[in-house]
């Protein structure tokens, strides 16, 4: 039976498993394989990943805080895994493990339109922050970054525009100095952005996002498209206050599904049931 797994630290919370089953059973294929969840401590991540194949896995989604982890052994990786510096599948095969990033081809297949010629922002600077910043910017969209520590949204932007010199691929990258406070005369015009991305861990233990980010509560607009990755059982605060001001919405449980749906299709070679998928990974709680 071949075997699947995400591999986490923790990872009891993801909703990887049952969206990826269900996908499994919905073509049939739920006798022949099995998705689980392993956790596993970043010490012991790469002898856990080093024994899998000889255990019968095909393949793994890797989560935080493995995906540097995850590139740095493969024997091979995708272009798109090494243009973000991060990889959040693997493949076992013949050749050795293989690494690809599905996380930037996840976000872009989530949203309502291509972003080309869009302004966009994007909150934060952590592994998702890396992986919208470059699929935003490789997809023609003017990117700023803004991060509660600047100097970190630096470091990613001048990241991104070396790989991106390097692998001659043009990219705009800028970044946002203001300080979140809930004055909103210090925060910035967030109309100005076709687009906006949260990819800051704020909201996820309830923190109110017009406090911890540059936003205003009543600055959205119709037209904008709003991306929080942050998800729990209910919209988010982000989503409510952008759905209220007639801007399209985007949940972080939809670019889930799309970036496990790519996962599943290089694991399986076959066109992954997205609505079985959605169905999965929306029914369950927030554990
Ligand atoms: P990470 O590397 O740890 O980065 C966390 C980011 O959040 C940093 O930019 C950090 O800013 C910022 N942050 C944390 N607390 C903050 C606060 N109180 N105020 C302002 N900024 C704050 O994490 P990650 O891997 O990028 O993940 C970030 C979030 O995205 C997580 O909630 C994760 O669950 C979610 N995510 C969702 C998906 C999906 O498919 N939906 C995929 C990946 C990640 P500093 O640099 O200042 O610390």
């Amino acid at each position: 039976m071949p075997r699947l797994a995400v591999i986490g630290h923790p990872v009891a919370h993801s909703r990887s498993p049952a969206m990826q089953n269900a996908a499994l059973a919905a073509l049939g294929l739920g006798e022949e394989w099995d998705y689980e969840a392993i956790d596993v401590a970043p010490e012991g991540f790469e002898a856990r990943v080093r024994a899998m194949p000889a255990e019968g896995f095909a393949g793994a989604n890797v989560t935080v805080p493995h995906k540097l982890a995850a590139l740095a052994l493969a024997d091979t990786a995708s272009e798109m895994a090494r243009e973000i510096g991060a990889a959040n599948t693997l493949i076992f095969g013949p050749s050795g493990i293989l690494a690809h990033n599905t996380d930037a081809g996840g976000l872009i297949a989530a949203l309502p339109a291509q972003p080309q010629g869009q302004r966009a922002l994007v909150l934060g600077a952590g592994g998702a922050a890396r992986a919208a910043v470059w699929a935003l910017g490789a997809a023609g969209a003017g990117v700023d970054i803004w991060n509660r520590t600047p100097a970190r949204a630096e470091t990613v932007r001048v990241e991104v525009t070396e790989r991106a010199q390097d692998l001659q691929v043009k990219i705009e990258v800028g970044t946002i100095g203001v300080e979140a406070r809930e004055d909103p005369a210090a925060a910035l015009d967030q109309s100005g952005y076709g687009l906006v991305v949260n990819t800051t861990a704020v909201g996820l233990r309830g923190e109110d996002p017009f406090v911890h980010l540059p936003l205003r509560r009543d600055g959205f607009r119709p037209g904008q498209v709003v991306v929080d990755m942050v998800y729990g059982d209910s919209p988010s605060s982000l989503l409510n206050a952008a759905a209220a001001a007639g801007a399209a919405t985007v949940d972080g449980i939809e670019v889930l599904v799309q970036q496990g749906a790519l996962s599943f299709q290089l694991w399986t070679d076959r066109e992954p049931p997205l609505d079985v998928m959605r169905v999965a990974a929306y029914s369950l709680g927030d554990r």
